[in-house]
C-alpha cells in the first residue's frame, strides 16, 4: 500500500540571537542553520523512515530544489512534488540563548498547488492507501473528497488548527490527529469533544503523557502511555509520531501496535536536536531496549 500525502516543505531558516529583537531593533545573528522542514514533510520522512511507501504532493520553488532532493534522499517518492514560480515556503525562526524563539513563516510555494496537480498524483492511488492532509497547504477539502471518492483513507493532522478546515473535511475524514492544545481548540470551536465528531478514530498526543485514542466503532477510549526519556528538543514529536503512525497502518498493523511504533519513534525524537534531518529510523526504533 502507499501513504499520499498532500503538504508543506519548508526551508527552516534557524538564526540564533543574543536576544530575541525589539520593534526597530537591528540585531545580527550570531549563527546560521538551514534545515528542511514543514509538517508535510516532516511526516513524509518519518513515514519513509517508518518504511512506508510515501507519495509526497507539493511543491517548492526554484529556490527549493535542495529539499526536493533532500525528500528523495530520504526515501520519500518526490514525483508529485512540482517546482512553481514562487518562493520556497520557510520558516524564519530567531532562537534566543534561552532556547525562546519567534518564528514567522511564509507559504510561499506551498500555497501554489493546483488542483489538476492533486488529481493527477490521486489517479496513481489504490482503494485503501491512505490520504493523509495537514493544514499548511490549500486545497485540503478538494482532496480530501477526490481521495473519498477513490476509497483512500483520509486522515487529517489539524496543526495549524483551524475549526472551518476541521469542519470542512468531517464529513470524509476517517482519521483525525491532533495536540492537546488542539484539541482544546476544536472543543470551544465546534463545542464537541472528540468523540462526538463522527470521525472513525481519533488521536489526541499529550507530550510526555503518551496519547489517546477515541475509537468510534467500539466507543472505547484508550490511554498509552508515552516511553520515560529525557527530553532535549520536542520540535517535530508530533510530526514523527503522525508518519509512524501511518507507516504502521499502511502495513496492516492493529492501531495499538500502530501507536505502539509510533510512541517509541516519538521518544527517540526528543532526545534529539533538528527535525526531519534526525528523525529516527525503524532498524534505530527496533534497537531501543524498552
Ligand atoms: P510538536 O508540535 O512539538 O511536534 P505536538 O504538540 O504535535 O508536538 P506532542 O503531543 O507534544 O505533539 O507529542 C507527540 C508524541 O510525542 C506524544 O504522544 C509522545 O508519544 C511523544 N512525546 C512528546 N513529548 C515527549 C516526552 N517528553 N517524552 C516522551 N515522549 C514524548
Amino acid at each position: 500500500m502507499a501513504i499520499y500525502n498532500l503538504g508543506s516543505i519548508n526551508a527552516d531558516l534557524l538564526y540564533s540571537v543574543p536576544h530575541l529583537p525589539r520593534p526597530g531593533e537591528t540585531l545580527a545573528a550570531t549563527g546560521f542553520r538551514r534545515g528542511l522542514g514543514g509538517k508535510g514533510a516532516n511526516m513524509s520522512v518519518a513515514a519513509a523512515r517508518g518504511a512506508a511507501h510515501v507519495v509526497h504532493i507539493g511543491a517548492v520553488g526554484p529556490d527549493g530544489r535542495w529539499a526536493r532532493d533532500l525528500l528523495t534522499e530520504y526515501g520519500v517518492d518526490t514525483r508529485h512534488i512540482s517546482v512553481v514560480d514562487d518562493v520556497t515556503g520557510h520558516a524564519i525562526i530567531l532562537l534566543d540563548p534561552a532556547g525562546e524563539n519567534t518564528i514567522v513563516i511564509n507559504p510561499g510555494a506551498n500555497h501554489a498547488m493546483t488542483e489538476d496537480q492533486i488529481g493527477l498524483a490521486l489517479s496513481e492511488a489504490s482503494p485503501g492507501d491512505i490520504l493523509l492532509m495537514q493544514n499548511e497547504t490549500t486545497h485540503q477539502a478538494f482532496c480530501a473528497k477526490t481521495g473519498s471518492d477513490l476509497g483512500l483513507r483520509v486522515i487529517y493532522a489539524a496543526a495549524p488548527f483551524d475549526a472551518e478546515a476541521v469542519r470542512a473535511l468531517l464529513p470524509v475524514m476517517d482519521m483525525l490527529v491532533l495536540n492537546a492544545v488542539e484539541a482544546d481548540q476544536l472543543q470551544q470551536a465546534l463545542g464537541m469533544a472528540p468523540d462526538a465528531l463522527g470521525v472513525s478514530d481519533v488521536i489526541v498526543t499529550l507530550g510526555a503523557d503518551g496519547c489517546r485514542w477515541f475509537h468510534a466503532e467500539t466507543g472505547q477510549v484508550r490511554d498509552f502511555p508515552a516511553l520515560p526519556v529525557t527530553p532535549v528538543d520536542t520540535t517535530g514529536a508530533g510530526d514523527t509520531f503522525t508518519g509512524y503512525l501511518l507507516a504502521g497502518l499502511d502495513r496492516g498493523q492493529p492501531m495499538e501496535q500502530a501507536i505502539g511504533l509510533a510512541t517509541k519513534a516519538a521518544a527517540l525524537m526528543v532526545t534529539r536536536i533538528g527535525t526531519a534531518d534526525v528523525i529516527p529510523d525503524l532498524l534505530e526504533i527496533q534497537q531501543m531496549t524498552q
